[in-house]
C-alpha cells in the first residue's frame, strides 16, 4: 500500500514511508493529510568528517529523535494536501553536532514540493495574476513570489557585459515602474523577434548607462536601430551604437500621416460649424475612417447605402462615391485628402525618391499647419528612407508589448518592476525551467 501512494503521489526516495493518510479540517479547509517518516541510514558527519562508527566499532553517528515538518503537496483530486514528515535527526557524539536528514522532494529549508514549485514556476509563465496561481497551488503569495525570485538569477545580468543583436528594435511601455518615469524601455532582436531585456526607465542618461556596460567592440556590431519618431532614441545611436543606422518603424510613418489628416479634418470640421453647416461637420466625424482608407481597396463598383447618407433621401452610392460627397464639403481637406493619399500609396509602394520628392514640394495652397506637420517628417528622411529600404519593424516589439499589458491587467498592475521582468522574461521562454 505504501508503495502504491508514493508511486501516486510520485514519490521514488526509497528512504521515505508513509504510514496513513487521513482528511481533516485545517483553517476551515477540508485537507489531505498524510504521515510519514524519513529515516536513512546514517551518515558521515558534515561537521568533523567522523565516520558511522570508530575503529573500536562504537557508533560514533547516532539516531537522535525526529523532526515533524509539514510539507505542501500539490492538490490531489481536488483537495487541498500536506505531507507530515517525521525526519530523523542525528548527533555527532565526537563533536556534538546535531543534523536533520534531508529529504530529495523539497529544497533545503523550503515547506512545498519542487513539484509544487515547478508548478508555481509553470503557471508564472501563462498570463495570469499571481494571486490565483497562489490560490490554485494552495500556496500564500509570499511563496509564489519567493519561487519567482528564485529563477532572477537566470536573467540576463544587467551589470555584465553582454551582446546586442545586429538589429535592436526599441520600444517603450506604460509600467509606473519608477516615480520619475511612467515608461519603461523594451529592446528585442528585430530578426528574431527575442525579447533582449526590459529597463525601469527609458530616460537617456540611464539607457547610455546599460548600454555602455557592454565594450564598444560588441556595440559596432549592432547595424540597426528599429524605434518610432522619439528623439532620445536618436540621440542614443549617436552616444553607444555609433556606426548603426536609425530605421523609423514604417507603421509610426503612416500613424504621423494620419494623425496630420485627421488633425486638419477636425480644424475643417470647427470652420463648418462656424459656417452653420453642422450635418456636414458630422458626417465628416461619422466617416473619418473611410477617409484614410487606402485608395487602392476603396470600391468603386458596389453601390450601396450608408449611414449618412441614407437611402431614399440619398441615391445608392459607391465607397468611391460617398468618400467624394464627403471631401465636396470642404475644398481645402480635398486638396489635403489627395496629398496625404498620394504620400501614402508612394509610402506603401516603398518608393521613397517619389515620398521625399512630394514632400518637400507639397502645394503652397495646402493648410500651413498641415503642411508644417508633414514636414516633421524631413527630420527623419534617413530613418524613414531606411525603414523603405530594409524589411525590419516594431510589429514584434508591438506584440510584446500587448502580452506586457494583458499581464499588467490581469495582475491589476505591478507593484515591483523587477517581479514583473522576471515574469515577462519567463512568459517570453527566456528562462528555462528545469
Ligand atoms: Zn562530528
Amino acid at each position: 500500500m505504501n508503495n502504491h501512494i508514493k508511486k501516486m503521489l510520485r514519490i521514488t526516495d526509497d528512504n521515505l514511508n508513509l504510514i496513513s493518510t487521513e482528511e481533516a479540517n485545517i483553517n476551515g479547509m477540508n485537507t489531505l493529510i498524510i504521515k510519514g517518516t524519513y529515516s536513512p541510514m546514517p551518515s558521515a558527519c558534515k561537521n568533523c568528517h567522523s565516520s558511522i562508527v570508530d575503529r573500536e566499532g562504537n557508533s560514533i553517528i547516532v539516531k537522535n529523535g525526529k523532526k515533524e515538518v509539514t510539507i505542501r503537496l500539490l492538490p490531489y483530486q481536488n483537495l487541498p494536501t500536506i505531507l507530515k514528515l517525521k525526519k530523523q535527526r542525528f548527533y555527532c557524539r565526537k563533536c556534538c553536532h546535531h543534523w536533520t536528514a534531508q529529504c530529495s522532494i523539497v529544497e533545503k529549508n523550503c515547506h512545498i514540493s519542487k513539484f509544487t514549485t515547478l508548478k508555481i514556476l509553470e503557471l508564472l509563465t501563462e498570463k495570469i495574476s499571481m494571486t490565483l496561481i497562489a490560490k490554485l497551488c494552495q500556496v500564500s503569495l509570499t511563496t509564489v513570489l519567493r519561487v519567482l525570485k528564485s529563477v532572477e538569477t537566470q536573467l540576463p545580468h544587467q551589470l555584465k557585459p553582454r551582446r546586442f543583436p545586429e538589429v535592436l528594435m526599441v520600444d517603450e511601455f506604460r509600467s509606473h515602474a519608477t516615480n520619475e518615469d511612467k515608461m519603461s524601455f523594451i529592446c528585442a532582436d528585430g530578426k528574431t523577434g527575442e525579447l533582449v531585456d526590459i529597463l525601469p526607465s527609458r530616460k537617456l542618461d540611464k539607457l547610455t548607462v546599460y548600454f555602455n556596460r557592454t565594450p564598444l567592440e560588441e556595440r559596432k556590431k549592432v547595424k540597426f536601430l528599429v524605434t518610432d519618431m522619439n528623439a532620445a532614441y536618436f540621440q542614443l545611436t549617436k552616444k553607444v551604437f555609433p556606426t548603426a543606422g536609425v530605421i523609423i518603424d514604417r507603421f509610426h510613418v503612416i500613424k504621423h500621416l494620419n494623425t496630420a489628416f485627421n488633425e486638419f479634418r477636425v480644424r475643417e470640421m470647427k470652420v463648418l460649424i462656424s459656417e452653420n453647416k453642422k450635418s456636414e461637420a458630422n458626417k465628416l466625424k461619422t466617416n473619418w475612417k473611410f477617409l484614410l482608407k487606402n485608395q487602392l481597396t476603396i470600391s468603386i463598383s458596389e453601390f450601396k447605402t450608408w449611414r449618412s447618407f441614407p437611402s431614399p433621401k440619398y441615391p445608392l452610392l459607391t465607397e468611391s462615391m460617398m468618400i467624394d460627397r464627403l471631401l465636396s464639403f470642404s475644398p481645402n481637406l480635398k486638396e489635403a485628402y489627395d496629398s496625404f493619399q498620394l504620400l501614402t500609396y508612394h509610402f506603401r509602394n516603398k518608393d521613397a525618391d517619389s515620398f521625399f520628392e512630394l514632400l518637400k514640394n507639397l502645394p503652397n495652397s495646402l493648410d500651413r499647419l498641415f503642411k508644417d506637420k508633414l514636414k516633421n517628417l524631413l527630420v527623419y528622411e534617413t530613418g524613414i528612407r531606411n525603414a523603405l529600404l530594409y524589411d525590419f519593424s516594431n510589429g514584434k516589439i508591438e506584440a510584446k508589448n500587448t502580452h506586457i499589458k494583458t499581464l499588467k491587467r490581469v495582475s491589476y498592475g505591478f507593484k515591483s518592476f523587477s517581479n514583473m521582468r522576471i515574469r515577462i522574461f519567463l512568459i517570453n521562454g527566456l528562462i528555462k525551467i528545469k
